[in-house]
C-alpha cells in the first residue's frame, strides 16, 4: 500500500466532498463505519466510469477494488491512482475469470448501451452482483434476459438510476405521497443537450441502440413514473429530425412523447440531442406543484414547490448512489424508488412503445406489470 498516495487521495477526496457537499457534510459528521463494504470492479473506464470512480473515493460502504477495460494504459493509470492490485485487473477477454476472485463482490457495467446485455450476463454468470448503467439494455427482450440471467445466478441486478437517491427528488416524492399536491394531474419532463462529436458511439445505432431517447429522454420517462407515482398505460410519440447527416436512420435527434396514467394524470416529455439548457421537471396537482430545474444533471439540483424553495442537502449523486446500492446489495435495504432490473425493464417497455408509436403514428397501450 502506498500510504502517502492514499493519504493524498483521502485529502483530495475530502476537499472535493467539502467543496461539493457543503450542506451534506455539515449535516452528516464523519462517523466511524465498521459495517459491510461492497467491493466493486468498474467495467468501461470512460467518461462516466471515471466520474463514478472519483465519487467512490468518498464512500464508506463501497470501495473500488478492480477494473475491466480494453485499454491497457487506462488500467495502469487507474491502478496507480486507486491502488488497484494486478490480480483485480481484467480485459474483456479475460474477465470471466473474475468468478475465481473472492475479493470482488460486484461489477459495475459502464460500457456503451449495446454492450450492457452481454456484459451483465457474463458478470452474473461469474457469480458477481451487477450494477448496470442506464439504459439497462436496448429493448425489453434483452432486459428480461438480463433479469433472468441474474436470477438464475442468484445475484442482484441494479441499474444506475442515481436520481432515485437524490434528496430534492425524494422530498417531492414524500410530499406527493403525503397528498400535499392533491390529485396529480400533469407532469412535464424536458431533457436534452446539443451533442458534439459526430464519431461518438452515442450516434452509432449499433452501439447506442437509438438516439437521444436511449440516452437522455429516459430521464424524463423514468422521472414521470417516480414523480407521478404510477406506471403509464398508454403512450403517443412524434419524432423531428433536422440533421440527417448527424442523425442517421435509427438514431433519433428529437422525440416528443406523451403518456397517460391510471389515475388520470398525463405527461408530456421532450428528449433531444439538439438543444441545450433542457433539464426540467414540473409536476402539477389539484392542490399544488413541484418544479426541479436542473432536475437530473449532476447537480446541484434545485427545486421549489407552491410552498417555496426546497432546501435539501446537496450531494454527489454517484457517492450517495454507491453507498445506498451497497446497503441494498449487502444489507437488503429497500430504496424509496426501486433501482432493480424490474424497474429498468418498465422503462425499456415504454421505450419500445415510444419507438413503435413514432413509426406507426398510433397510440400504444402499455401493460408494464406483465
Ligand atoms: P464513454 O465513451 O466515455 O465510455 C465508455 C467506455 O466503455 C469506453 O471508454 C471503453 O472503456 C468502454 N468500451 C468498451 N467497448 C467499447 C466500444 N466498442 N466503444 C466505445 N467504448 C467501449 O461513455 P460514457 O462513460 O459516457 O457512457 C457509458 C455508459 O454510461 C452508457 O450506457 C451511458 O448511458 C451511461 N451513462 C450514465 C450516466 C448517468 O448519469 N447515470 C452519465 C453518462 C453515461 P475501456 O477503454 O476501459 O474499455
Amino acid at each position: 500500500m502506498n500510504s502517502r498516495r492514499d493519504f493524498l487521495q483521502k485529502i483530495t477526496a475530502s476537499a472535493i466532498a467539502l467543496t461539493i457537499l457543503p450542506r451534506y457534510s455539515m449535516a452528516m459528521p464523519e462517523q466511524p463505519y465498521d459495517g459491510p463494504v461492497l467491493r466493486v470492479a468498474i467495467m468501461g473506464l470512460g467518461s462516466y466510469g471515471s466520474r463514478v470512480a472519483e465519487a467512490m473515493q468518498s464512500c464508506k460502504k463501497a470501495k473500488l477494488v478492480g477494473v475491466i477495460s480494453g485499454t491497457p494504459s487506462k488500467i495502469k493509470d487507474w491502478q496507480s491512482k486507486y491502488s488497484i492490485p494486478e490480480k483485480n485487473c481484467y480485459n474483456y477477454e479475460t474477465f470471466d475469470k473474475i468468478k475465481d476472485n473472492p475479493d470482488i463482490d460486484a461489477v459495475y457495467v459502464i460500457t456503451p448501451n449495446a454492450l450492457h446485455h452481454p456484459h451483465v450476463i457474463r458478470a452474473a454468470q461469474a457469480g458477481k452482483h451487477v450494477i448496470c448503467e442506464k439504459p439497462m439494455a436496448l429493448n425489453a427482450k434483452e432486459g428480461q434476459e438480463m433479469i433472468n440471467a441474474c436470477k438464475k445466478a442468484n445475484v442482484k441486478l441494479l441499474v444506475g438510476y442515481r436520481m432515485h437517491f437524490e434528496p430534492h427528488t425524494l422530498e417531492i416524492i414524500r410530499m406527493r405521497k403525503a397528498g400535499e399536491f392533491g390529485k396529480i394531474l400533469f407532469f412535464q419532463g424536458l431533457c436534452g443537450f446539443k451533442i458534439g462529436d459526430p464519431n461518438q458511439w452515442r450516434l452509432n445505432k449499433q452501439l447506442a441502440g437509438g438516439g437521444s431517447l436511449m440516452d437522455i429522454g429516459i430521464y424524463a420517462l423514468n422521472g414521470s413514473r417516480y414523480m407521478i407515482g404510477e406506471d403509464p398505460i398508454w403512450v403517443t410519440a412524434q419524432e423531428t429530425k433536422t440533421d440527417h447527416n448527424l442523425f442517421k436512420p435509427g438514431v433519433d435527434e428529437t422525440i416528443q412523447f406523451q403518456m397517460g396514467f391510471p389515475g388520470g394524470a398525463v405527461a408530456s416529455c421532450l428528449s433531444t440531442y439538439n438543444m441545450n439548457n433542457l433539464d426540467r421537471f414540473f409536476l402539477n396537482g389539484e392542490k399544488g406543484f413541484a418544479e426541479l430545474q436542473p432536475s437530473t444533471g449532476y447537480g446541484p439540483i434545485k427545486g421549489r414547490t407552491n410552498k417555496g424553495e426546497l432546501n435539501q442537502p446537496i450531494v454527489v449523486h454517484q457517492t450517495l448512489q454507491m453507498e445506498e446500492m451497497s446497503a441494498i446489495i449487502l444489507q437488503g435495504k429497500q430504496p424509496v424508488v426501486p433501482v432493480d432490473g424490474e424497474e429498468a425493464l418498465k422503462d425499456l417497455k415504454v421505450i419500445d412503445a415510444i419507438y413503435e408509436a413514432v413509426k406507426s403514428g398510433n397510440k400504444i397501450t402499455l401493460k408494464l406489470a406483465e
